[in-house]
């Protein structure tokens, strides 16, 4: 089982292909990245959250320069979804859409994983306002500049929660049958069911004052643990994050080493040292308690051992380190810069497992946010299966 955490560490470092001839070419590969911050902070942008034969979601790349150069193919074959290794079957997979996403829903609320609804507040970010944004990231992309409605987001949630409709999906493989009529597809309707609400924004002025607007709205219609990402904020700003609603947060501390801080995120490096960052964690850890506080760190932008000293550190200030690899994408600065190699990443992931353990963190307590969701990150494969 140990090859399950390889080969998801090589998915989510090399991405996959899909044949453009094949009828559901276009329902996992887009045309473009989705506008108007529905393609989010960070790397994540671009993949497709596919569900992995043991039942854990796979965020994989799927439009992003280098995938020519991946192993990975996703293909129907027989009505069962498999995710081919140069050219093998290596482990059965597919894809769910729910239905809310053919709705003016998803411009508010988009699925991530399997079972967490995620919204970007604003896809603005002062950073890159200021030409000096992060060089992996393209929340920007489209060109306008969209702030959501805070109403609008929680009512948005409340109506993807009270509709199950909203929420059915049906396995890809299932939906490309042909042999499938509408009472059999009727009945392999597989229903989502949130289990918790993943917020993010770009870097802003009054970032917590503009979530926690947001998060108290949210409260309001929904029990749904809450988990934001935010970047380092002050113990005053945390209590009213706390108090609003929030169950588990992230600073996301992205890159460690201080030099390549300077040139990967040079906006971010210049507002807030690393201790700045470590520090905020070691508060909200006493605040929203073990094991809600986390922070990606990614694979691929700095030297090895800097990245395992960075997990080291979130570590020790009781903070989940989410170590994930640096994703290419169109339009970034890094755009042309090569995907981390699978074996240092598997080498980072190593470390992971033994830091983790050394300081009693535990992310399936995680009650939200990207560690429960797992989708970006091989961390319940890690724990389960090693590597
Ligand atoms: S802070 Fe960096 S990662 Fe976050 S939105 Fe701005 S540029 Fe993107």
């Amino acid at each position: 089982m140990e090859n399950i955490t390889k080969l998801k560490i090589g998915l989510l470092c090399r991405g996959i292909n899909v044949n453009p001839h094949e009828k559901y070419f276009r329902e996992i590969v887009p045309e473009k990245y989705a506008a108007g911050g529905k393609s989010r902070a960070g790397v994540a942008g671009s993949g497709k959250s596919f569900i992995l034969e043991h039942g854990e979601p796979c965020n994989i790349g799927v439009l992003q320069p280098f995938l020519q150069e991946s192993p990975y193919e996703f293909k129907i074959i027989d009505n069962k979804g498999w995710i081919l290794k140069d050219g093998e079957k290596a482990i059965k997979a597919t894809l769910r859409e729910p239905q809310w996403h053919q709705t003016s829903l998803s411009n508010e609320i988009q699925l991530h994983g399997k079972d967490s609804l995620a919204t970007a507040l604003s896809n603005y970010c002062i950073y890159k306002k200021q030409g000096e944004g992060c060089k992996f990231c393209i929340i920007d992309v489209g060109g306008d500049v969209v702030f959501r409605d805070p109403l609008k987001i929680a009512r948005s949630i409340e109506t993807i929660e009270k509709n199950p409709d909203l929420r059915a999906s049906l396995n890809i493989e299932d939906k490309y049958n042909p042999n499938l009529q509408a009472e059999e597809l009727f009945k392999r309707k597989k229903f989502i069911e949130p289990r918790d609400i993943n917020i993010n924004a770009g870097a802003l002025k009054n970032a917590a004052e503009i979530y926690g607007t947001t998060i108290s709205k949210i409260r309001e219609v929904s029990k749904l643990p809450v988990f934001i990402e935010i970047g380092p904020v002050t113990k005053n700003e945390m209590e009213t994050l706390y108090s609003a609603g929030t169950n588990a947060l992230s600073f996301n501390m992205e890159v460690y080493d201080k030099n390549a801080r300077l040139n990967v995120i040079p906006g971010k490096a210049k507002q807030n040292s690393p201790d700045v960052y470590l520090k905020a964690m070691r508060n909200a850890s006493d605040l929203f308690g073990e094991n809600q506080v986390t922070s990606w760190i990614l694979i691929g932008l700095e030297p090895v051992e800097k990245t395992i000293e960075g997990i080291k550190r979130i570590a020790e200030t009781g903070a989940i380190p989410l170590p994930k690899p640096f994703r290419p994408l169109y339009g970034a600065d890094y755009e042309r810069r090569n995907p981390p190699r699978v074996e240092d990443a598997i080498l980072i992931y190593r470390e992971w497992l033994d830091t983790i353990k050394e300081y009693g963190l535990n992310p399936l307590k995680a009650k939200a946010g990207c560690a429960r969701c797992n989708a970006c990150f091989p961390l319940r494969e890690l724990l389960k299966y090693g590597v």
